[in-house]
């Protein structure tokens, strides 16, 4: 990655976290003129940009664009009240009963390397934002993963017994895995990230 892109990288990624947005990718096209885009693709917000771009250009259209994607999100992902009701519903239908409660479940920014913890001492579940933009299948897994951690700390047989119930549990794996897989692949291989650009939005 040349010493411009990555440093221009840096600074997208300091205004991006300064406005809540915890994981976005700069993606600089030799194609591109003068169009800056911004869209979600698999969790993680990418900003397209010609790769000329200065970043006195960049930074203030980057704003605006992040700005808009946290506008059109709000509304879209259930409130931490919300969450922490989809979680009892999830318990009481997967789990068996008597299964122990989270006292709290919220979204947080502060984890970009994983999409869930649980405290197991307090009984409290934090989800990565970065999972508001998948598919509900996706959120109800890891919340159900977070409360099986209340009982099972390790991920050992008993723990994968108890969420053998879902039915939904291994296509959620598979989901996250591809997420991770594909997010590896932009941070190590620029160049596949600039081809990729070639297929995609102009
Ligand atoms: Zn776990």
């Amino acid at each position: 990655m040349p010493g411009v892109g990555k440093s221009l990288q840096v600074q997208v990624q300091e205004l991006a976290a300064s406005m809540g947005v915890p994981d976005v990718q700069l993606r600089l096209s030799a194609r591109r003129r003068t169009t800056v885009s911004a869209f979600r693709e698999s969790g993680v917000v990418v900003i397209s940009a010609p790769v000329r771009i200065r970043g006195d250009e960049l930074l203030p259209l980057a704003e605006q664009l992040l700005g808009r994607l946290i506008t059109q999100a709000q509304g879209k992902y259930p409130t931490d009240e919300l969450l922490a009701q989809r979680a009892r519903e999830l318990a009481r239908r997967w789990l068996p009963p008597g299964h122990p409660e989270a006292v709290s479940v919220r979204w947080t920014g502060a984890q970009v390397r994983v999409w869930g913890t649980c405290v197991a001492d307090d009984g409290a579940i934090r989800l990565s934002n970065r999972l508001r933009a998948m598919p509900d299948y996706v959120v109800d897994y890891v919340i159900l993963h977070e409360l099986v951690h209340l009982v099972h700390t390790d991920h050992g047989a008993a723990f994968d017994a108890m969420l053998a119930a879902f039915p939904e549990r291994d296509r959620a794996r598979g989901f996250l895995d591809g997420v991770t897989w594909s997010s590896q692949q932009g941070e190590s291989d620029y160049i596949s990230a600039q081809q990729m650009d070639l297929f995609g939005q102009s």
